[in-house]
């Protein structure tokens, strides 16, 4: 017995008595990644994306065949305080894994007031949203997503009330924002009341097994799946006329596999990581905090750079390295064409992020075809 972080990643009940493993947010991750994996949508948007938990998974879920993933969130503060979870890594760039680009977006804005750049998306995902909405939103949230939106596959979830008896000290409902909670009744009668009006198949499940003595009460969490019925091409016209109200927050491109690389391509991959590393060594090591606009210049000598197994074997000598790197336009020299002059930030020389960890500079080196187009990097 233990506490139950089920309904939000920070419960407001203390009132839990039931342990989860994996506790049931997580439950609810995996569920959307299995249906994805089943229904391989290309473009997902996760309304309500919070914190990011979910997209963040969906980025690193193997096997996925997202190519552009979007989320949504009224709230412009928890927004900006996660969108670094999306952001690809250091390591993403020099072993990159993914075999297909795919395009991370992040967008301030309400489920109830659909923008142009979603129309055609496959799957919504709608995860602890709907009871967070007043009875004015959520009446206005069935046309704004079923009727304009229009995507092939909604899934929503949503606490189920009937659970809630499994939690003896809960009094109202499980965390402070929510305006509603529903029994299973509610909801379906609520999601088939939809799925009727837009033209959707609709399927229940839940995650967060009740005791097996409690099993009738069913799930923790109730979800429902909704498959569009109709042919979409009707309904794009509706949402091209909409207008693009939402604010774009951050987008990335992660890097993805390409065969062939050149051989100037190949000797940046690497230079650039070790230019990176041995500059916030150097800053490390000096204790220089001194900025510009929050950015500290650092001076990288080649002789150093090339000490790297990864860049000896890529370049036979100094001069060899010095010519490959001129030829790049991103790459910066000092006047002697003995130092790389690069700058990072105060951030990034602070940060501890173990993916820069020099351990790993003799295992990082990519053969040919584990590279990117750095055209996609940015
Ligand atoms: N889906 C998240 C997950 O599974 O990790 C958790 C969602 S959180 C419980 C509810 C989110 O809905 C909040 O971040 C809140 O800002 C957002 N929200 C509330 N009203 C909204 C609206 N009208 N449009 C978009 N997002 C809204």
């Amino acid at each position: 017995m233990a506490t139950d972080s089920s309904s939000e990643s920070k419960p407001d009940a203390e009132c839990s008595c039931i342990m989860f493993d994996p506790p049931v947010y997580k439950q609810r991750y995996n569920w959307v990644i299995k249906a994805i994996k089943q229904l391989n949508p290309k473009t997902v948007v996760d309304m309500g994306c919070s914190e990011c938990g979910l997209m963040q998974k969906l980025i690193r879920a193997e096997g996925l065949s997202i190519k552009e993933l979007t989320g949504v969130d009224i709230d412009g503060v928890v927004l900006q305080c996660n969108t670094y979870k999306l952001k690809p890594l250091m390591t993403d760039y020099l072993k990159p894994s993914r075999e297909h680009p795919l395009t991370v977006r992040l967008y301030q804005g309400s489920v109830t007031e659909p923008d142009s750049r979603l129309g055609n998306v496959d799957l919504v995902a709608c995860l602890e949203l709907i009871e967070h909405l007043e009875a004015p939103v959520l009446a206005q949230f069935p046309a704004a997503l079923f009727g304009k939106l229009n995507p092939r596959v909604v899934i929503l979830s949503t606490p189920n009330s009937d659970f809630n008896v499994l939690f003896p000290t809960l009094t109202g409902f499980r965390h402070w924002d929510h305006k509603f909670e529903w029994s299973r009744r509610e909801f379906q009668i609520w999601c088939d009341g939809v799925a009727q009006k837009y033209d959707y198949d609709v399927l229940y499940d839940g995650v967060g097994d009740p005791p097996e003595q409690s099993s009738h009460l069913g799930h923790c969490t109730q979800i429902a799946m909704f498959t569009s019925r109709n042919t979409r091409l009707l309904l794009l016209s509706q949402i091209n006329s909409a207008a693009d109200s939402y604010e774009l927050f951050a987008e990335y491109r992660h890097p993805f596999i390409k065969q062939k690389l050149t051989h100037e391509e190949k000797v940046l991959l690497e230079a650039n990581y070790y230019i990176n590393f041995l500059a916030k060594s150097q800053v490390a090591d000096d204790g220089d905090t001194s900025s510009v606009d929050g950015a500290i210049e650092v001076s990288v000598p080649l002789s150093k750079l090339m000490t790297f197994p990864c860049i000896k074997a890529l370049c036979a000598s100094l001069e060899d390295l010095r010519m490959t790197l001129m030829k790049c336009n991103s790459i910066t020299f000092d006047p002697s064409g003995d130092h790389v002059i690069t700058s990072i930030t105060c951030e990034e020389s602070a940060s501890d992020d173990n993916e820069d960890d020099v351990s790993c500079d003799t295992q990082h080196c990519s053969s040919d075809h584990m590279y990117t187009d750095p055209e996609c990097w940015d």
